[in-house]
């Protein structure tokens, strides 16, 4: 049997430093905006020529925060509260024999400047960092089957928490929003109000206080109801991994 070894083509920088909050799928949280830089020596103009005409894009990449060796034939997908197992290969599992991820995304731009080759997507649900194996144009035509089955997934995720913030926390919002040149509190939004807590935490209060690195801030947050989220703080301190 052959074996293949692949280098990566480009780097995902992302909002993203750590896991928690990031999306199942990456159409889900339309703030989030990251770029796929090429590495070198793909970053030239006409390695990407003609990928202007298209909207959306496929991004193959190695689920690289995944240690080798961990998958199982059969996993408990979140979306059915962990009740019930099925085959890897029925699942989008990052846990997979090879640890390879596939996301569909929007194309916004093509940055090209000297030896700097960055595509901007929207929505995206990759960590910083991320190894790309392969870029390919989304076809409509071939890709988008109307009349496909979803498995046990047939509907996006519910977006059912009610997202609050501190005076504290809104008040930074603001200045980073500035900083960044984008909605923070809608991106924060987005992410909490799904939820990204692992399915046994869900519908838990107390005391608990969850965080997680986005850009370089430290988010913290908390449920004050089943259905409610309070963001405590914004703050430049890295994450202590509380969850
Ligand atoms: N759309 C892809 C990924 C689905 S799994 C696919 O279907 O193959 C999405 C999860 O992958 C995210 O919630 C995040 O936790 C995880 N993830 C994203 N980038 C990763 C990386 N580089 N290494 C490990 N896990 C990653």
């Amino acid at each position: 049997m052959n074996n293949f070894t692949f280098s990566p083509v480009a780097t995902i920088a992302s909002c993203f430093k750590d896991k928690f909050t990031i999306p199942r799928q990456p159409g889900l949280v339309t703030a989030v905006t990251a770029e796929v830089v090429l590495l070198k020596p793909y970053a030239t103009p006409e390695i990407v020529r003609g990928l202007e005409g298209y909207s959306h894009l496929w991004i193959i990449f190695a689920f690289h925060a995944i240690p080798l060796g961990q998958w199982r034939p059969t996993v408990r997908p979140p979306r059915l509260q962990g009740k019930q197992r099925l085959g890897v290969f029925a699942t989008r599992s990052t846990h997979r024999p090879n640890p390879i991820g596939l996301s569909v995304v929007k194309l916004l731009d093509i940055q090209i400047r000297d030896g700097d080759v960055r595509l901007i997507l929207e929505g995206c649900d990759l960590l910083d960092g991320t190894p790309v194996l392969d870029i390919k144009p989304y076809l409509p035509y071939a890709d988008a089957i109307s009349d496909a089955r979803g498995g046990f997934a047939t509907s996006i995720p519910d977006r059912r928490l009610r997202v609050e913030f501190s005076e504290q926390a809104a008040a930074e919002c603001a200045v980073i929003s500035q900083e960044l040149s984008k909605d923070i509190a809608l991106l924060i939004r987005q992410l909490l109000e799904m939820d990204p807590r692992p399915h046994y935490q869900m519908g838990k209060l107390g005391d608990r206080v969850y965080a997680t690195q986005l850009y370089d801030f430290n988010l913290r947050w908390r449920y004050l109801q089943p259905e409610v989220v309070e963001v405590i703080e914004l703050s430049s301190e890295l994450p202590s991994k509380e969850f």
